[in-house]
């Protein structure tokens, strides 16, 4: 993977537009030099809470409060670093050294590009959330003591950003690299969990990290307390199989 970056160069060579037909965000007004529409970072269900200026190149959510450049725009839709958004922009619109120049690639194959790269694999977050608190009441009322958080790093997230406010439940592959975090509504809200944008939870099987530890050969899998149940057979070489 590229590691150099230079992020006024990449702030320069990418529209918010352009990143925004990448996340394929639908309802989006034009009005003169604005876009307006429903905010994809918090996910409210007001259509003009979200604004981004053209010719600025810059969003504002009046919502969530979320506002900023493309690179601020996708750390808020990938929960990950300034860094990891210019290396991250920089992969999806080809941008090249020396020089970060703009390569346009015919959106075909850009798109077969992506998805070819980007297939089968999450990538590792480069930070983890702080401040997560494990003894809290709406755990507990759920049946969830402190012990059993802490072992999955459950807890309730106080600070900014797109799980601000949510219980946030990490999620692992299989190597036990931290990919996501899924973050649950408190009360009724909507959405319920909340995963970052680009995020294929296909791939992960939660857990699965501590069952390949154990040194098990199958592991029995359960959705939604045993609406489904099955097991899987782990093998290192050829992927996973379901039994
Ligand atoms: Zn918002």
């Amino acid at each position: 993977m590229t590691r150099w970056t230079d992020f006024a160069a990449v702030k320069q060579a990418v529209s918010l537009e352009a990143v925004l037909r990448h996340y394929r965000i639908p309802g989006l007004r034009r009005h003169r030099d604005q876009l307006q529409g429903c905010c994809p970072i918090h996910g409210g269900g007001r259509d003009d809470s979200f604004r981004v200026h053209l010719t600025k190149n810059i969003f504002q959510c009046f919502a969530c409060q979320a506002h900023g450049n493309v690179l601020d725009f996708v750390v808020a839709m990938e929960q990950c670093s300034l860094r990891e958004a210019a290396l991250r922009l920089q992969q999806w619109f080809g941008i090249r050294a020396p020089g970060l120049r703009w390569h346009p690639v015919a959106p075909g194959r850009q798109k077969g590009k992506l998805v070819r790269k980007e297939e089968g694999r999450n990538l590792p977050l480069p930070f983890a959330l702080t401040g997560v608190e494990g003894n809290h009441p709406y755990l507990a009322q759920r049946g969830i003591d402190p012990a059993t958080a802490a072992e999955f790093g459950v807890g309730f997230y106080p600070g900014p950003g797109l799980m601000s406010g949510r219980i946030v439940i990490p999620i692992r592959n299989r190597h036990g690299q931290l990919v996501a975090y899924a973050g649950r509504a408190l009360d009724d809200r909507s959405p319920k969990y909340k995963l970052p944008a680009g995020f294929r939870k296909a791939l992960e099987l939660f857990n699965l990290q501590q069952a390949v530890a154990t040194g098990a050969r199958i592991v029995i899998v359960v959705e939604a307390i045993l609406i489904a149940c099955g097991s899987i057979r782990l093998d290192s070489r050829a992927g996973n199989s379901v039994a």
